[in-house]
């Protein structure tokens, strides 16, 4: 399961190998791929619903 997280928060998961908090408040590892797995749904929807303001 992909999840979406602030960008300098996944910057610095990736960076250091540590686990990040995802907007629907899952602590994940970020894959290398993200694009392979499917996408939360309440991420989603967290993320479109900032999207829009
Ligand atoms: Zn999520």
């Amino acid at each position: 399961m992909a999840h979406y997280a602030r960008n300098d928060e996944l910057h610095a998961a990736r960076t250091q190998g540590r686990a990040v908090k995802a907007l629907c408040g899952t602590r994940f590892q970020p894959p290398a791929d993200p694009s392979r797995l499917p996408v939360c749904v309440v991420c989603q929807q967290l993320a479109a619903a900032w999207s829009r303001g």
